[in-house]
């Protein structure tokens, strides 16, 4: 096995269990490895640290598999890792029963590089790193053995695999497509689920919970969800009583989609919905001259700062959209405002609302701090986990 050196002082982010080892922390690697290959991570001074997947492309030069030095990265360890992941939903009561679950969440549960969400009997595999790239057939037997699943998607499309040197992997890689189109119920909704063209591995997993908080919070009010994608609030606010929900998404195929997961759920009043393909910044001003107002306003919008370096540009789209919304509030409305950037922190996005308010000439307070589901995780030395982060605001 390749040894990766590091520079001297350079262990401490390790010595703190943090699994990433940038360019800048190496000294050298002695010995040959491919990408994807299972280096030993070693001090200045010699002393093994870890065992890494080597990533020679990337700024993060590696990833750490385990930081016991002596653990044999091999099939079995992916059956250890994938099978206690498994096992730590099943164990956990109020993600038991849900149809739609994100197994394995990366560096948080301990196997970078590698997601997978279970929609019912299909699982959908993502590999972002050259590490789980190398060990493809190891995680898909173990994702069958420990779900038991009839299938397995690839969606490997995601824009990161570029910054590893990786080329987009898509397909079925076990079992065929389900004759009937694919569907979960998420909290009493029916939401149907494309894991071939849909967003991410087909759907936003991570706003379950607070989907259904905004069903909490619906009855009788005029409701507004920006960046509906496939109406996952949209149909939540219906099922908690929303006297109105309109719903605005610049995506023609996924409000096709949100129409009919409306029709997949005939308990939900249609007449009370309304959809509109839009930008949303525009639409908001337009909304804004119409007079429109509402009681409730959901802000999901994309990923406006992939990393730090796109902050400033992102804060500003941030703070436009967050300031309209507050302007189209009734007084004692409530906003639900969300960023799901890894660029942008907690703090940091609060103070952002917090202008955002100002410049709408409006007082608000926090009522809840809003994070993903514990179907996502945040390992406690992963800060950079914590990617989805959201405010419960009610102004006055
Ligand atoms: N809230 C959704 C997920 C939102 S994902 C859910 O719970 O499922 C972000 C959505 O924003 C995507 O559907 C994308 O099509 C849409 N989008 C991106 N930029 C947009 C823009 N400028 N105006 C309107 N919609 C946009």
């Amino acid at each position: 096995m390749a040894q990766l050196v590091l520079l001297p002082g350079k262990d401490r982010s390790l010595a703190r269990r943090h699994p990433w080892i940038f360019a800048a922390a190496v000294d050298r690697l002695s010995g040959r490895a491919r990408p994807g290959d299972t280096v030993e991570v070693v001090a200045a001074n010699g002393r093994p640290l870890a065992r890494a997947a080597w990533s020679p492309e990337s700024k993060i030069r590696a990833r750490v598999w385990t930081f016991d030095a002596e653990e044999t990265v091999d099939d079995a360890f992916f059956k250890r890792r994938i099978q206690a992941a498994v096992d730590r939903r099943r164990l956990t009561p109020e993600l038991g029963e849900q149809e739609g679950l994100r197994l394995i969440h990366g560096e948080s549960d301990g196997l970078p590089g590698l997601i997978a969400d279970r929609y019912g009997d299909t699982v959908v595999l993502q590999l972002t790193a050259t590490g789980p790239e190398k060990w493809r057939q190891a995680i898909i037997g173990a994702l069958r053995l420990a779900t038991g699943c009839q299938r397995i998607y690839e969606r490997s499309d995601s824009h990161v695999r570029r910054l590893e040197g990786l080329d987009p992997v898509t397909g079925w890689a076990f079992g065929a497509a389900p004759e009937n189109t694919l569907s979960i119920v998420e909290n009493g909704v029916r939401m149907q689920i494309d894991v071939v063209a849909g967003h991410k591995t087909g759907f936003y997993l991570d706003q379950r919970d607070n989907r259904l908080l905004t069903r909490s919070l619906a009855a009788g009010r005029a409701t507004l969800n920006c960046f509906c994608y496939t109406g996952g609030f949209s149909l939540q606010a219906l099922a908690g009583g929303a006297s109105s929900v309109l719903s605005i998404d610049s995506s023609g195929p996924a409000l096709a989609t949100a129409v009919q997961n409306l029709a997949l759920n005939p308990q939900l009043a249609v007449s009370r919905a309304e959809w509109r393909e839009a930008d949303v910044f525009t639409e908001l001003r337009a909304l804004k001259s119409d007079g429109r107002r509402f009681d409730l306003i959901i802000l999901d919008p994309p990923k406006f700062a992939p990393s730090a370096a796109h902050a400033e540009r992102a804060a500003r789209a941030y703070r436009d959209i967050n300031a309209f919304a507050f302007r189209l509030l009734n007084p004692g409305g409530l906003l639900m405002s969300y960023s799901c950037s890894g660029g942008i922190r907690s703090e940091h996005f609060q103070q952002i609302v917090a202008d955002a308010a100002v410049d709408a000439g409006r007082d608000a307070r926090i009522l809840r701090r809003l994070a993903a589901p514990p179907d996502h995780p945040v390992a406690l030395h992963f800060s950079e986990g914590e990617y989805l982060k959201g405010l419960l605001c009610q102004a006055d």
